[in-house]
């Protein structure tokens, strides 16, 4: 038999782009071979490489109050119909790629308004990740811009990175407040591609002022996503707002309310937006339990709803108490965590103090810069705040 020429077609990265010649990097050395190591480095983009990855510490037999999670369970006259529904569930199946029926409770849920658009995301990281996908253009130079305020959630920074695109920090100001006058400079002088506001901020908790954010998404020439991840301790939203403007971009996530192990999260916009945002998402990208247990919770929302109210009255207590602790600046909180300072250079050794007390909160000193001296607190049950304060009471 004549031997077969071997013909891979190959997609160039735009349509008429000519293909680009790899004819090196196709043929590695022996020695790289030997070595692999080397391979690696030759093909994992340098901008990956020096990364560190997102890192979450374990946490078996902590009380657990580093990642902003609702620290109730569901009451034992919901587990029961919910396995009971989760028994009907068709594993072999692929789950409704659109999820129909869990997108139309979400809707209701959050109020988005009937003129938006909606796309879910496996958790709101992956929304985050499927908006970058859009906006980062391998061609264009320069690169395209992500913009956020700093200190602020590390995804928005690690995912233009992911994605090559380039990041924008801009200081808040002391207080943690936008400081809008800096804001709008970045805008004008990078013209981002998108704009990240979380809202409330997190590590900061707190909410900035809705005037200084409207005035953001006036000038920008992109996208504005507004992050409300903690919408359910903050009380104020921009949802209301999506008809007002068509840059406009409002995610939610179930994550905060009590729901962070089913991976859910929603992006709500002007329709032109999210079709294209929809291009990239990965086919059936939540998943059939997923679907099932966030339509059945939802059904039983006021349940989330009263252990929002539980996290919002113990946040205020929790805040009172830090400020009666004489060393420490608190910062006010509209989220379920709370960040404080520590007298200067204490951080690491109160928070390994908590921790050999079988506390696990966040360390941010690590970051550096304006989080110098900050430890992060989830809003736990009442006697979990009480074992945090009591061990830190203890260190100070
Ligand atoms: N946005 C903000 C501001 C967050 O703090 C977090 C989680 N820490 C997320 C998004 C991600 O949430 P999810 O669990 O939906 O991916």
């Amino acid at each position: 038999m004549p031997a077969r020429p071997i013909i891979a077609s190959r997609t160039p990265a735009e349509p008429g782009a000519p293909p680009r010649n790899v004819a090196d990097a196709n043929h590695p050395e022996q020695s790289e071979r030997d070595d692999p190591q080397a391979r690696v480095e030759r093909w994992v983009r340098p901008a990956i490489r020096s990364l560190s990855a997102y890192h979450v510490p374990p946490a078996e037999g902590f009380i657990k109050l580093d990642a902003m999670e609702n620290p109730y369970g569901w009451p034992p006259e919901l587990v029961e119909p919910w396995l009971e529904l989760l028994r009907g569930a068709e594993l072999n199946r692929y789950p409704d790629p659109s999820a129909a029926r869990l997108t139309e409770r979400l809707r209701e849920a959050m109020a988005v308004p009937a003129s938006a658009a909606v796309v879910l995301g496996n958790g709101s990281d992956e929304l985050i990740q499927m908006i970058a996908l859009c906006l980062a253009d391998p061609d264009a130079s320069p690169r395209r811009v992500a913009l956020a305020p700093e200190p602020s959630f590390v995804m928005y920074r690690m995912i233009a990175t992911f994605t090559g695109m380039d990041y924008v920090g801009v200081p808040l100001a002391e207080d943690f407040s936008l400081d809008p006058a800096a804001m709008l400079e970045a805008i004008e002088v990078h013209r981002p591609a998108v704009v990240y506001l979380a809202y409330p901020n997190n590590p900061t908790g707190n909410l900035f002022d809705a005037d200084d954010v409207r005035a953001l998404i006036e000038a920008a020439p992109g996208l504005v996503v507004l992050d409300e991840a903690y919408h359910a301790f903050a009380g104020e939203s921009f949802m209301d707002a999506l008809g007002d403007y068509d840059n406009l971009l409002v995610m939610r996530t179930v994550s905060k309310m009590g729901l962070a192990g089913l991976r859910l999260g929603l992006l709500a916009g002007p329709p032109a937006w999210l079709a294209e945002i929809d291009k990239v998402r990965l086919p059936y990208n939540i998943n059939v339990l997923t679907q099932l247990s966030a339509e059945f919770a939802l059904g039983h929302d006021q349940v989330l709803a009263e252990q929002s109210a539980h996290i919002r009255a113990e946040r205020e207590a929790l805040l009172a108490a830090l400020e009666g602790l004489a060393g420490l600046s608190v910062y006010p909180s509209r989220a379920n965590f709370v960040m404080f300072r520590v007298p200067a250079g204490r951080a690491g050794a109160i928070f390994e103090g908590l921790k050999a007390a079988g506390v696990l909160i966040k360390n941010l000193d690590k970051a550096g810069g304006a989080l110098r001296d900050c430890l992060r607190v989830t809003v736990g049950t009442r006697q979990e705040n009480a074992a945090f304060l009591a061990a830190l009471e203890k260190l100070l």
